[in-house]
C-alpha cells in the first residue's frame, strides 16, 4: 500500500496549540445595550423593523458584536494568547489578514440596559490553505455573550492570515472618455496617427484636443500630424496607489513633441529608474488587447542609446 506524501508543517503544529486558549477573558460590554446606537445602526443598515423602535426596543440581533467591542481604546480583557499566534503568523510571512466571514447564534433578543459581557476563545487554527488572495491559515474565535451570567449569543469571527499572492495585472487597460471634442484625437490613434489640433485663424497648436483655440477664442481647427519625435519635459515614478491594470513601478512622462504640444503617455524602453529629463523619446502605438476588442495608445520609447548611464 503506498502512502500519500504529507508535507510536513511545523508552523501548523505550533498554531494548533493554541486552540482552545483563552483570547479574551471576563470581557465587559463599554456601554450597556442602549437604544441611541440600535438607533444609530438601524440607520446606517437602513434597517426599518419596527421591533428596534418604539417603547419596548429590542436590538438587531446581528447588532450581537457591536456590543462586546473594543472600539478605539481598545479591547478590555484580551489576553496575550490572540497577539501571539498572530505575530507567530507575521513571523512565518503571513502579514496580511482579511476578515472572511461570521457566524451568530442568538438565544434571547437583547434589550436596552442588558450589561454584557464576554468571553473569547482561538476556536479552531486552520491547515495551511492556498487562496485567490494568497496562502495561509484560517483563525476561528468564538465569543460568549452573557447577560448576567446566562449566554445569550454566540459570536464565531473567522480571519484569514496570509502571505500575499504576488499580484497579477489581469485587470484590462482603462479605456478613454471619448467625446466630441476629442474624437478626432482617438480615431487618428486608431489609424496609427497622432493629429495635434491646429486653430485655422491663429495658427497655435494644441493638445489636448479643445473646443476653441485658448490664443483667440476661435471654434474653427485642422489637424497636423505629428512627426513623433519629443522629448521627455517632465516625468514621475508610479509607486503608489497600485492600480491592477498596472505593474508599478512605472513612468507616466509629459513628453514635448518636436511641435511644441506636450502630452501625457509612459516612457517605455528603459528601465523606469533610467528616464530623464531631457531624453529624447519616439512615439509608436501599442495594441492592447482585451475583452472588448483591441485598444491602440501612443506611447514614447526611449531613442535607442540614450536610456544607459
Ligand atoms: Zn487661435
Amino acid at each position: 500500500m503506498s502512502t500519500a506524501e504529507v508535507v510536513p508543517d511545523p508552523l501548523a503544529e505550533r498554531l494548533r496549540a493554541y486552540e482552545g486558549r483563552p483570547a479574551a477573558v471576563a470581557g465587559v460590554g463599554k456601554d450597556p445595550v442602549n437604544e441611541p446606537m440600535i438607533r444609530h445602526w438601524c440607520e446606517a443598515m437602513g434597517d426599518t423593523n419596527p421591533a428596534y423602535g418604539g417603547p419596548e426596543p429590542i436590538a438587531p440581533p446581528t447588532m450581537l458584536q457591536a456590543w462586546t467591542m473594543g472600539g478605539l481604546s481598545g479591547h478590555q480583557g484580551r489576553t496575550g494568547a490572540y497577539d501571539e499566534l498572530l505575530a507567530l503568523l507575521d513571523a512565518a510571512g503571513c502579514t496580511s489578514v482579511v476578515a472572511t466571514d461570521c457566524e451568530q447564534e442568538y438565544l434571547r433578543p437583547l434589550r436596552p440596559g442588558d450589561r454584557v459581557t464576554f468571553d473569547s476563545v482561538i476556536e479552531s487554527v486552520s491547515d495551511r490553505k492556498t487562496t485567490g488572495l494568497g496562502t495561509g491559515y484560517f483563525v476561528t474565535t468564538r465569543t460568549d455573550v452573557r447577560v448576567d451570567g446566562t449566554r445569550v449569543g454566540t459570536h464565531r469571527f473567522r480571519i484569514l492570515k496570509y502571505a500575499p499572492a504576488r499580484r497579477k495585472p489581469a485587470a484590462p487597460r482603462p479605456r478613454p472618455v471619448v467625446g466630441r471634442d476629442n474624437a478626432g484625437f482617438w480615431q487618428g490613434v486608431a489609424e496609427h496617427r497622432l493629429l495635434i489640433q491646429r486653430c485655422t485663424d491663429c495658427g497655435t497648436l494644441r493638445h489636448p484636443w479643445l473646443p476653441g483655440c485658448n490664443a483667440c477664442g476661435c471654434p474653427d481647427w485642422d489637424t497636423v500630424e505629428a512627426s513623433g519625435a519629443g522629448t521627455v519635459y517632465s516625468y514621475v515614478v508610479m509607486h503608489h496607489p497600485p492600480f491592477p491594470a498596472f505593474d508599478p513601478p512605472y513612468v507616466v512622462g509629459l513628453v514635448e513633441l518636436a511641435e511644441g504640444v506636450r502630452m501625457v503617455s509612459n516612457v517605455t524602453g528603459v528601465p523606469y529608474d533610467k528616464v530623464r529629463i531631457g531624453l529624447p523619446v519616439r512615439l509608436e502605438f501599442r495594441t492592447y488587447e482585451d475583452a472588448e476588442g483591441p485598444l491602440v495608445l501612443p506611447v514614447f520609447r526611449v531613442v535607442e542609446g540614450r536610456g544607459a548611464g
